[in-house]
């Protein structure tokens, strides 16, 4: 059962957000934006499925151009998200009905300027557009400066940012805006959004686990995190987020509502013994960075692959671009991250070398090997 929300309604166009409002399902276009026909499929798959919304990533101007064909196409609310590019906000506004923007990533660009002036800037375009708006954290993109604040509690400073950002907003006199606060352990997850909505019960949440990976490990670990949250009454919209073959873009949300239906009627999954303490492939679901597309095929060869050692707790990540590869391989026992034309492995932080994508899964296979050997398991001959 899913209790009443306290949280107060916002707007997306003609979409209620928050309070008594329905939980809105939404997910996001994993091709690349500039590729406009393959952009506008997404768009229509997440529609068809029942979508609310659905997020596009920009980066530039030729994604910039792409988004104005793509909202020529279609009526589906359109979210975009920044990224790094903050300045784009103003031109992509005609175009959608909701901007995000990542506080962990406004201290890329402008340096000089301090985030409060971007933030308030990012605001008044909202303003003018009559747009709503996501504050959007993630666990992998912190303010340095907050990480010290918090010496040896990553949660408290993701929480904070979230926390010190809506101020930045509450101070504009801007309430159309929502905050999500996510990470690829759904433990993480759950802490953070508790912590935040103890302190700002106001204030709607969009959910997610981010990189959650494959089915079925990805949907076990979304339902764990969303099942805890939303039958504490916290939660206004949704995102499930996986590594899928493009054209089953509509499944998160197919998923998104199972979830919430199975919430709402009391259906709780248990959760597969020792499953904190197993292989954890974690893989991004793809965006408009993706530098390769044969990352998705990557990403299920390497699940495919490493099935043998399942019983053994080795976390490996997968992601799709050089943005947010390298860092967000940094936690892993093995890293991969994709470029245009090669793949770069790592141990943990550091560099094994970078492999094009026939080399690569022999690679892959060995470090895995290595890694059994080194805990005492038994590598397959
Ligand atoms: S890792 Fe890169 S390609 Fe994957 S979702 Fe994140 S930004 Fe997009």
């Amino acid at each position: 059962m899913i209790p009443p929300r306290k949280t107060r309604k916002i707007r997306i166009r003609d979409l209620e957000l928050g309070g008594d409002a329905p939980i809105a399902v939404q997910s996001m276009a994993a091709t690349r934006t500039r590729d406009v026909a393959a952009t506008i499929r997404q768009v229509h798959l997440i529609e068809a499925a029942g979508g609310d919304l659905v997020r596009i990533a920009v980066d530039n101007d030729a994604d910039v151009a792409a988004l104005a064909e793509v909202r020529k196409a279609t009526k589906a609310r359109l979210s975009v998200d920044l990224q790094e590019n903050w300045r784009l906000a103003e031109k992509v506004a005609p175009f959608v009905d909701k901007l995000r923007y990542n506080p962990g990533h406004l201290h890329h660009h402008e340096k000089s300027l301090p985030v409060a002036e971007k933030v308030a800037w990012i605001v008044a375009v909202a303003k003018r557009h009559g747009l709503a708006l996501r504050i959007g954290v993630n666990a992998g993109s912190i303010d340095p400066a907050l990480e010290a604040r918090f010496p040896g509690d990553h949660v408290a400073a993701i929480v904070q940012s979230a926390i010190d950002h809506c101020a930045i907003v509450d101070d504009l006199a801007f309430t159309d805006y929502c905050v999500s606060i996510k990470d690829s352990d759904p433990r993480l997850v759950i802490d953070a959004n508790q912590r935040f909505a103890a302190v700002r019960p106001d204030v709607p949440i969009h959910l997610g686990v981010t990189e959650a990976g494959m089915p079925p490990d990805g949907i076990i670990k979304t339902r764990i995190a969303f099942e805890q949250l939303l039958s504490r009454g916290i939660g206004d919209t949704l995102r499930v987020s996986l590594t899928l073959p493009f054209d089953d873009k509509g499944q998160e949300i197919t998923i998104g509502r199972q979830l919430l239906d199975d919430v709402a009627n009391g259906r709780f999954r248990s959760v597969p013994p020792n499953f904190f303490n197993q292989l954890n492939i974690v893989s991004c679901p793809s965006c408009s960075r993706v530098e390769n597309e044969k990352f998705i095929e990557l990403a299920q060869e390497v699940k495919r692959m490493t099935e043998w050692a399942k019983e053994h707790s080795i976390t490996i990540a997968v992601m799709g671009c050089r943005v947010n590869g390298p860092g967000e391989t940094d936690d892993a026992d093995l890293g991969l991250w994709c470029g245009p034309t090669h793949v770069n492995l790592k141990r943990g932080e550091e560099t094994v070398g970078a492999y094009t994508y026939e080399q690569i899964l022999p690679k892959v296979k060995a470090e895995v090997e290595r890694l059994v050997a080194a805990k005492g398991g038994k590598v397959p001959a």
